[in-house]
């Protein structure tokens, strides 16, 4: 994770360490370090956040660098994690004994078919008995795709014939083949274009009316894959899927390719929502449930 994040570090964590290494901290130096957080894209209402909980730890004393960095990876700590405990809890989130359905959202080029790819391969390796429904029925590739990911972890995705066949169809046979063999995490792909906003809407919620009726008992997470090279713009895009489907979480790709991984704390403090995996590689293994105790040292250290 260290490498994945090193783009970010670099440049953060030299300069931080600058800037607290010239004393004990100041209030310069918060203005400096405010600057350098917007820089690798934590956001501004994340930032100052940040900066508001560095400022009131100043007036109760100045601070050694060493303390100084610490403090600053706490509060980041707490950030990612206070309003999720819950959902940290668990190393791999799906749950033992339960019929778990993860329907994945997110638009095209965000990483969507190589995170599907990644987790069903942590599922198996976790030892959970895991399927794939191919309702990502608008690109013709998209299912050979997801397939071929699949494949790579013995994974089946189950897809229909032809092309723009119905995506809660596909959902629909996942769901009853997915119970007849005993999975306990089916994966959904679906499709991901943003330009039709009442499509994309209209789709997402007819899948989520098929598993609620034919899947009442099953945990479904409706995950986010978000491209973090997209910086402030991502988020965007974040709200607009938001607003088609409730979800319960972000995956957070493509952190290997920008310096500006502070986004993660910007999709904490501005969706709301937690950080469930990153993504920092395209290998198969290079996906890993966020802990923010990892990230944050990965970034600041
Ligand atoms: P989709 O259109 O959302 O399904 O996106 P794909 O899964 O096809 O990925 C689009 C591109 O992003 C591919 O070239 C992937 O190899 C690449 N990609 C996906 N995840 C990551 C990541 O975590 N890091 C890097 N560097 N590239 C990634």
């Amino acid at each position: 994770l260290r490498q994945g994040l090193d783009k970010t570090r670099r440049n953060l964590i030299n300069q931080l360490k600058a800037i607290v290494g010239q004393g004990p901290l100041n209030q310069d130096a918060v203005m400096e370090i405010e600057a350098l957080l917007l820089q690798a894209d934590v956001g501004v209402e994340a930032t100052d956040y940040i900066i508001k909980a560095l400022q009131s730890k100043l007036r109760e004393q100045a601070l050694p660098p060493e303390q100084a960095i610490s403090y600053l990876k706490k509060i980041l700590r707490d950030m990612l994690e206070q309003p999720f405990v819950e959902s940290y809890k668990r190393t791999f989130a799906p749950e033992k004994d339960t019929f778990n359905i993860w329907v994945m959202t997110g638009v095209n080029g965000a990483g969507k078919t190589t995170t599907i790819g990644k987790i069903a391969h942590l599922a198996v390796k976790s030892g959970y008995k895991c399927l794939i429904a191919a309702a990502d029925t608008f690109r013709a590739a998209a299912v050979e795709q997801v397939k071929i990911w699949g494949q790579r972890s013995g994974v089946e995705a189950i897809a229909n014939p032809g092309e723009n066949t119905d995506p809660a169809a596909v959902v629909f046979d996942a769901i009853a083949a997915a119970k007849a063999r005993g999975s306990e995490l089916l994966i959904v792909d679906t499709a991901g274009r943003l330009q039709n906003k009442k499509n994309l809407m209209d789709e997402l919620s007819k899948i989520r009316r098929i598993i609620d009726k034919k899947a009442p008992d099953a945990k479904v997470e409706a995950l986010l894959v978000l491209d973090a090279t997209l910086g402030q713009n991502g988020l965007r895009q974040a709200q607009v899927f938001s607003e088609a489907v409730k979800l319960s979480g972000v995956v957070l790709t493509k952190l290997d390719g920008t310096a500006k991984g502070g986004i993660a704390l910007a999709v904490v403090q501005q969706l709301g929502l937690p950080i469930r995996f990153i993504g920092a590689g395209e290998g198969i293994e290079d996906l890993r449930p966020f802990s923010s105790y990892e990230f944050v040292e990965a970034l600041l250290s």
